[in-house]
């Protein structure tokens, strides 16, 4: 999944689980990931290789595609 660097539009890249560095203006951000329907934050399993979400407030299992990122400063 590619991200843009909401300030300067460079693409960012990843540097760590949920971080994402913009070497372009050099800002660093952290991924939050929200559940698409309830808008909570969602928890990520990771079971065999494989990456899911789970929201604990729907409580079923989302996939990645379906989640929600936004990024946030620091
Ligand atoms: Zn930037
Ligand atoms: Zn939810």
């Amino acid at each position: 999944m590619e991200l843009q660097c909401p300030k300067c539009d460079h693409e960012l890249v990843r540097s760590g689980e949920l971080k994402r560095h913009c070497e372009n203006c050099h800002s660093d951000f952290k991924l939050h990931v929200a559940c698409n329907e309830c808008g909570d934050e969602i928890e990520r399993l990771k079971a065999c290789g494989a990456v899911s979400f789970w929201c604990n407030n729907c409580n079923e299992l989302k996939s990645k595609s379906s989640a929600v990122y936004t990024l946030q400063n620091g």
